[in-house]
């Protein structure tokens, strides 16, 4: 097993989010396994060809990234825009990178319709949350991947030595 972790590039400072703006994670276990050499970021609407700024984007119908996946629920932008296949496209290079590195956690940020693994939102543009995750994460659980948020990586810091059988290097 690997001790390399998939992360959301946004998390890690990089302002990519469709507005122009990241949402840097402080927390010592994420400095701590930076300076380790152990972070694989990715940021999957990059890698699938959009640009910084872009247009918010939604999964349809109040659905989730495994709809879309599998049952043909399309991801569309606040300009009506259907943008599915490019939001597949970064899940699957997002798969591609982790399974390179070996990666069997991801920590991505929450409400992302590619990286979203708690809530995402409901596809009306209109700030509605529901339980559900976005394309990428939904495509790393379907392959055995564990996804965190942001705020569960303290689950994540003790996650990790027991994935590796071993015990806990540092305190939660
Ligand atoms: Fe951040 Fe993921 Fe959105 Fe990229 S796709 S901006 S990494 S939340």
């Amino acid at each position: 097993m690997s001790d390399k972790i998939l992360v959301s590039a946004c998390l890690l400072g990089r302002p990519v989010r469709y507005n122009r703006s990241a949402k840097a994670l402080a927390h010592p276990a994420l400095e701590r396994w930076q300076r380790e050499g152990r972070i694989i970021s990715i940021c999957p609407e990059l890698t699938a060809g959009f640009s910084v700024p872009r247009p918010p984007a939604e999964i349809a119908a109040g659905q989730s990234g495994e709809a879309v996946l599998s049952d043909g629920v399309r991801v569309i932008e606040a300009t009506g825009a259907d943008v599915t296949e490019r939001y597949v496209a970064g899940a699957r290079a997002a798969l591609d990178l982790a399974r390179q590195h070996g990666c069997q956690f991801a920590l991505l940020i929450d409400g992302s319709p590619s990286c979203g693994s708690g809530f995402i939102y409901d596809g009306a543009f209109a700030g509605h949350r529901h339980v559900g995750a976005g394309v990428t994460a939904a495509l790393l659980r379907q392959h055995e991947i564990e996804v965190f948020t942001e705020t569960e990586i303290d689950a994540l810091q003790i996650r990790l030595p027991q994935a590796s059988g071993g015990l806990p290097a540092y305190p939660p």
